[in-house]
């Protein structure tokens, strides 16, 4: 019976324990971008008049609330801002970081939405620029197959989007088709979200899968790269 209690005291000791919470992301810098906005709407559904850039905000928010507070976020957009350049928007973002956290994003990840003339297409694909941002781009890409188990479209590479400028380490997402009809009744499924800035996007299952696995994603690059003892 005195064993049993010094067993029992060591186990209560050994849950009381301060547990040291931290995550392959703990400490990271994180920009956001979520595609498009304003003016500029990305793809657009013509059943439903569902528009890219409000997707892409939505997951843009449920990642970010998902990295929080492990990760320092940056967002490259916050409401409905019409885009200046791409350029500038990263501009912007470094600039964030740095004021964030005093150096420059450790990641870019820049969420959009495909679109084609077919309502009935879907499938992932990540793209990417340049070769220091493909374990970046294939860490989202596995993650996204898995979750979604849409049709395989693999990679593109070379003078994407926001993926060019400032020699950030990113990757541009296309987690599916906004332009399916299917995908875009998922999103109108979900609840209303009132950005910080005002803007109304919908948060709902598909939003919140997605924003699941880019978390995987992103978990498992920095889990990857800490293995590999790489730099920046
Ligand atoms: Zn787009």
């Amino acid at each position: 019976m005195k064993n049993l209690s010094k067993i029992v005291i060591g186990l209560a000791l050994l849950f009381s324990l301060p547990v040291v919470a931290t995550t392959p992301y703990t400490g990271k810098v994180i920009a956001l971008d979520a595609g498009h906005g304003g003016t500029e709407t990305g793809a657009v559904n013509t059943a439903t008049g569902v528009m890219e850039k409000d997707v892409n905000l939505a997951v843009v928010y449920a990642l970010k609330s998902k990295l929080e507070p492990e990760a320092m976020v940056v967002l490259t957009r916050v409401g409905d801002e019409t885009l200046d350049s791409r350029k500038s928007r990263v501009d912007q973002a470094i600039a964030d970081c740095k004021a964030l956290a005093g150096r420059t994003c450790d990641i870019l990840v820049s969420v959009h939405h495909n679109g084609s003339s077919d309502q009935s297409h879907d499938g992932t694909m990540v793209l990417y620029n340049e070769k220091s941002d493909k374990p970046l781009a294939i860490a989202l890409h596995d993650a996204l197959i898995s979750a979604l188990k849409l049709p395989d479209e693999g990679y593109d590479n070379g003078g994407y989007g926001i993926t060019v400028y400032g020699h950030l380490v990113s990757a541009l997402t296309e987690a599916y088709y906004i332009t399916n009809d299917w995908e875009a009744q998922q999103y109108l499924l979900g609840t209303d979200y009132v950005t910080p800035s005002g803007y109304t996007v919908r948060t709902g299952a598909r939003v919140n899968q997605e924003a699941q696995a880019q978390l995987d994603g992103i978990s498992k690059y920095f889990a990857t790269k800490t293995i590999k003892g790489g730099g920046r």
